[in-house]
């Protein structure tokens, strides 16, 4: 595999600070993470190359070493310096940890919640009695700017099948269970395929070998009924548009007493009226009446909090940017919180009477290129095209 520059695996140039480096590895890693993944190769190869390419740039020393001698110096019995390479066997820590040690305490306990975002995801088992694991299930839910900002709990209505309370999951109203007649109990059947015999699962018992000689009238012998049921989920501050929270064993009961699948939850953060987001901070155009943008004064914004207000002064431009520091989002499972950018949009006024034209008339005439900065600028850059 060809080695990309760590620089450019993380999207960061190479003046970044620790904290940017840790910032866009935090966003690159949460989307490239498997479990938002499922059988993509592409995403696994990424996420890895993401976690080595952290791992070295967090590090001061091995950080010091690839400024120096790039990949070379984590290159078993490469020029790693004098004081002898990096990462003697090959030594990149798992992804996995890198990302647990990130995200720090987001993603251990927390009373279920955060926990179950990318949780373990342990693998489908079989078992030679019958039982098997449900399904995972899916549920979509659209959730507002202000809901993603404080974290929410909210309590899904889902039908999915849960245990058979008649039969406590066994799906036998009693008699037990017998030699599958399909398979003679062996759980398996062959077939002919060309000159191959293939041996598969039977289709009858699923590979139990036994099948229920009694069956219960509510299951039919699956151990599980379809329900509607409620769950209560959580959901973290700072969570953002596409994420998956897990909610462990609230999927599809298995069959005759099997685990559990779990229910995935996809987060859809709502577009906001207000406010628009970008990773951690918030955009929001604020209208700024000419005079108070000429005289300066203060206007009124709106925050997640609520409203604030800031001052402006004196010859404010349209454009201008004002920034509310840790009024955005707060981080998943950190403490710190993005800005607030507010941008002025200066509104000249509509509907003037008679009156007020006149005043503006005479005020127009009054004012002197001291008075307008940015024509004076823009009329020397634009010199040869007015013929001056
Ligand atoms: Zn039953
Ligand atoms: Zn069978």
């Amino acid at each position: 595999m060809a080695e990309r520059d760590y620089y450019e695996v993380l999207g960061v140039s190479k003046g970044a600070s620790a904290a940017e480096i840790k910032k866009s590895y935090r966003k690159m890693a949460m989307k490239f993470h498997p479990d938002q993944n499922p059988d993509d190769p592409q995403a696994e190869e990424k996420f890895k190359e993401l976690g080595e390419a952290y791992q070295v740039l967090s590090d001061e020393d091995k950080k010091a070493a690839y400024d120096r001698y790039g990949h070379a110096a984590f290159k078993q019995g490469g020029m790693g310096g004098g004081g002898g390479g990096f990462g003697g066997g090959g030594g990149f820590g798992d992804p996995m940890d890198i990302f647990s040690q990130v995200f720090g305490g987001a993603f251990g306990g927390g009373g279920g919640g955060f926990e179950d975002i990318f949780g373990g995801g342990g693998g489908r088992r079989r078992d030679p009695s019958g039982k098997q694991r449900g399904s995972d299930l899916r549920y979509d839910l659209e959730i507002t700017l202000e809901e993603a900002a404080r974290g929410s709990e909210k309590e899904l209505e889902i039908e999915r099948s849960m245990p058979c309370s008649t039969c406590k999951s066994s799906g036998s109203r009693g008699g037990g269970t017998k030699a599958c007649t399909t398979c003679g109990g062996r759980g398996a059947v062959t077939r002919q395929a060309g000159i191959f015999v293939q041996q598969t699962t039977c289709p009858e018992c699923r590979g139990a070998g036994q099948t229920i000689s009694d069956p219960c009238n509510d299951c039919h012998g699956d151990g599980r009924v379809e329900q509607e049921d409620r769950i209560k989920i959580k959901i973290p501050p700072g969570v953002d548009d596409g994420i998956r929270l897990r909610s462990s064993g609230n999927g599809d009961a298995g069959m005759r007493g099997g685990p559990s699948g779990d229910l995935y939850v996809f987060l859809h953060v709502r577009a906001h009226d207000v406010f628009q987001r970008e990773d951690d901070d918030l955009f929001c155009e604020v209208p700024v009446p000419f005079a108070v943008a000429a005289l300066g004064g203060e206007i009124d914004v709106p925050t997640l909090e609520g409203k604030a207000s800031i001052k402006v002064p004196a010859g404010t431009q349209g454009g201008t940017v004002f920034r509310l520091r840790g009024r955005g989002m707060p981080e998943v499972g950190g403490g710190r919180k993005g800005d607030l950018h507010i941008q002025a949009s200066v509104e000249v006024p509509t509907n003037l009477d008679a009156g007020q034209k006149e005043k503006l008339r005479e005020f127009a005439e009054s004012i002197g290129e001291k008075n307008s900065p940015m024509q004076e600028g823009f009329l020397e850059r634009a010199k040869k095209f007015f013929g001056k």
